[in-house]
């Protein structure tokens, strides 16, 4: 966040004016290239994520189940060896999407497709009591606040209670590592519960 010098005479000046001020003065200026219009084209992407939120959540529901038919697949293989090939096809397709910071334990189906390990703080609960006026973040002034974006993003899903469940802290074990196969993972393994089960239960009645 940039400091305000309270001038003697005329307005107060930022402490980022001074440090462009200070720059060393050259005939090169690139076109058409600013940080500030770098962070806007990033934004631009994750903000029609979040506008399409309801198509996304639909997508990925057929997705995960794709991934979960495939779980024999990379079983036979051995998760740990198709970990790399996978992590890094989802960090590349989710940052372009989202931003994704790879935390592992993707929440983006509860936060309206709004990644929250973009928020400088890193909640997962909510927002801070810091948004501005205009819902952008107080931490960067101009980027919109991504809990301000996930309950627009949630509330146009089909499951758009989800944001209310309350998240567990970052395990940063996980960082950089597969969330769509750790999904696949625990579906599967909860799916093959399941069935024993039912049989457990089958066999039980069969016998009594
Ligand atoms: S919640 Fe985690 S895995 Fe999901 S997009 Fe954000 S950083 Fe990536």
């Amino acid at each position: 966040m940039s400091e305000t010098i309270p001038a003697k005479d005329g307005p107060a000046v930022t402490q980022a004016t001074l440090v462009k001020k200070a720059a060393p003065k050259s005939d090169y200026k690139p076109a058409d290239v600013s940080p500030q219009r770098r962070v806007q084209r990033s934004f631009a992407v994750r903000l029609w994520s979040i506008r399409h939120s309801r198509l996304l959540e639909w997508f990925y529901a057929r997705f995960a189940d794709m991934f979960l038919l495939l779980h024999p697949l990379w079983k036979g293989i051995g998760y740990g060896r198709v970990e790399g090939p996978i992590t890094f096809v989802e960090k590349r397709v989710k940052g372009f999407m989202f931003d994704c910071r790879m935390c592992g334990q993707c929440i983006l189906s509860s936060t309206g497709m709004s990644c929250p390990m973009n928020c400088p703080k890193q909640l997962r609960n909510g927002p801070c009591g810091g948004v501005r006026a205009n819902g952008n973040c107080e931490v960067e002034p101009d980027m919109p606040c991504v809990w301000v974006k996930a309950w627009e993003g949630s509330q146009n899903m089909v499951h758009s209670d989800r944001i209310l469940t309350v998240q567990k802290p970052v395990d940063q074990s996980l960082r950089e590592t597969s969330a769509w196969l750790r999904v696949t993972a625990q579906a599967a393994a909860a799916r093959e519960a399941a069935a024993a089960a039912k049989n457990g239960t089958a066999n039980t009645g069969a016998s009594a």
